[in-house]
């Protein structure tokens, strides 16, 4: 079973959502510790792919750590239905290439500005890649489907959450408050699936 496993993110929402996640988890007295990288060596996310992306991080850092380290790397995104999938795999710069969180956001009120209820569905889509010894990978992906906002409502969260509403509530994931977007989310979901595996993984 794994037990410490470093992340290949810089993103401090994204640490504070997996130590949720981890803390969480049915892993026994075994909780993984997430260990945030010192320091994340710059990756251009330029493969056109969420797998791919998310290779690039987690090699990167486990080229730094070692071998030996297991690595978790998160790439994920929004595909809205209106923009044909769009921004997905470049979520993190719909804006522009310097990847502006607020820039993005305020992009995507602009161009659905107008866009009726019926065809303002999304959804969030995360794909996480362990990287372990021997090159050893899994994948587990997670989605959460939902519809737009028609304008950002919410302080909590990062990135696109002030303007997702995920399917079944009203208030949208910036407004749900962490413990209940912890439940839900792609990224809970895709966890729940690595956290699953690490307990019935034999070979680890
Ligand atoms: P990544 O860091 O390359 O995976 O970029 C993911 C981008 O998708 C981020 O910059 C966010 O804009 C967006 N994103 C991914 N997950 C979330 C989330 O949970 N909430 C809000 N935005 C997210």
């Amino acid at each position: 079973m794994i037990t410490v496993l470093h992340l290949a993110s810089g993103n401090a929402h994204k640490l504070a959502e997996f130590r949720a996640l981890a803390s969480a988890g049915e892993s026994g007295d075994q909780r993984m510790t997430i260990v945030r990288a010192k320091e994340m060596p710059p990756v251009e996310e330029d493969t056109g792919t969420f797998a791919g992306n998310a290779r690039k991080k987690a090699l990167a850092l486990q080229t730094m750590l070692g071998p030996e380290a297991w690595v978790l790397a998160d790439d994920s995104g929004l595909l809205v239905d209106a923009l044909k999938g769009g921004p997905g795999v470049e979520s993190a710069y719909f804006a522009g290439p310097q990847g502006d969180p607020a820039a993005n956001l305020r992009k995507l009120h602009d161009v659905m500005r107008g866009v009726p209820e019926a065809n303002r569905g999304a959804r969030f889509y995360c794909l996480l890649l362990l990287r372990g010894p021997g090159g050893r990978e899994e994948i587990f992906e997670g989605e959460c489907a939902g519809r737009l906002a028609s304008a950002p409502a919410g302080g909590g969260g990062f990135g696109y959450d002030p303007m997702f509403i995920p399917e079944g509530f009203s208030c949208t994931y910036a407004e749900l408050g962490e413990a209940e977007k912890n439940r839900l989310s792609h990224r809970a979901r895709a966890w729940q699936k690595l956290d699953r595996w690490n307990r019935t993984a034999e070979s680890v």
